[in-house]
């Protein structure tokens, strides 16, 4: 049996960056108790072993305001905060390290600037997702967030003004062309900017290709994983016999005499060594 392991798999550009700036605040004699807005990555066991080190993680307003007066470090992670949050934290007199990813700052970017200019913003993504919620905290004006193409066509706003529409960095590429094709099937003027990330672009493009050959597919990815979740339904939808695991432990597999083919990628939160477990594991044992 054939094993194909996506090139593109694993930890992206922004997570590396935000991953490795935690461990060098540890580093740091001067960095004072470490924080994280919000785990870090969605990944349990990178998290668990900063916490071994020391680092915790505050999540809500309250957490922030407890901090006010003290001394240390507050690392931003790579999905950005909103607008308030940011404020709250630079009040608390800490000291900010931002690993928001620039591919996330662009998007602000985007919205801030465009909206100054009179436009309605959409953004296509989940409208819970933190980062999501930060691109949304830019917008000086209306702003609309719907989750792909079903929304666009309940979409009913008037067609006389004009609009911006940006992505979540980790959508659906496929659904995001979908959507963007109904807003202009319907009459809407409409400034398009594609700002899914190069890095889910390349996970996508990959992970749907191997799908399309395999018998059996594993997704590796947290299970609050946007990017990760995505790669698995685009996986599922060219491959029926799809897996989406956290780690090994979640992994039983049952393949078939008929399977010559199984392919494996991962979200751009997971670490190597859990790709390398479930690579060798499956080498292994089938
Ligand atoms: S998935 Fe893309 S936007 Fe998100 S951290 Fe990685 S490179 Fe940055």
């Amino acid at each position: 049996m054939e094993v194909i392991v996506a090139q593109h798999a694993g930890f992206c550009f922004g997570v590396t960056k935000a991953v490795d700036t935690v461990y060098e605040q540890i580093d740091r004699t001067d960095a004072g108790n470490i924080y994280t807005y919000g785990p870090i990555i969605h990944n349990e066991t990178v998290v668990s072993d900063l916490e071994k080190k020391g680092v915790r993680v505050i999540e809500s307003e309250a957490d922030i305001e407890g901090l006010k007066g003290q001394k240390g470090t507050i690392v931003i992670r790579s999905h950005g905060v909103t607008r308030k949050a940011q404020a709250a934290l630079e009040e608390t007199g800490l000291n900010i390290v931002d690993a928001t990813c620039p591919f996330v700052k662009r998007i602000h970017k985007v919205v801030a600037e465009e909206s100054q200019k009179g436009k309605s913003i959409i953004v296509v993504g989940s409208a819970n997702h933190p980062e999501v919620e930060g691109i949304v905290s830019y917008v000086q004006g209306k702003v609309y967030v719907i989750d792909g193409p079903e929304s666009a066509e309940k979409f009913d706003e008037n067609r006389e003004l004009d609009y911006t529409l940006v992505a979540q960095t980790t959508f659906n590429k496929k659904k995001f062309q979908e959507t963007v094709e109904i807003f202009k099937n319907n009459g809407y003027n409409i400034n398009i900017v594609n700002t899914i990330c190069n890095a889910t672009d390349e996970r996508q493009t990959e992970a749907e290709e191997i799908a399309s050959k395999a018998d059996a597919m594993i997704v590796i990815g947290g299970a609050h994983s946007s990017n990760s979740r995505k790669l698995y339904e685009i996986c599922k939808e060219k491959c029926a016999d799809t897996y989406f695991i956290q780690t090994l432990e979640d992994l039983h597999l049952n393949l078939t005499e008929n399977v010559k083919l199984v392919g494996i990628t991962a979200g751009a939160s997971t670490p190597k060594n859990i790709i390398e477990e479930v690579q060798n594991y499956v080498r292994t044992n089938f």
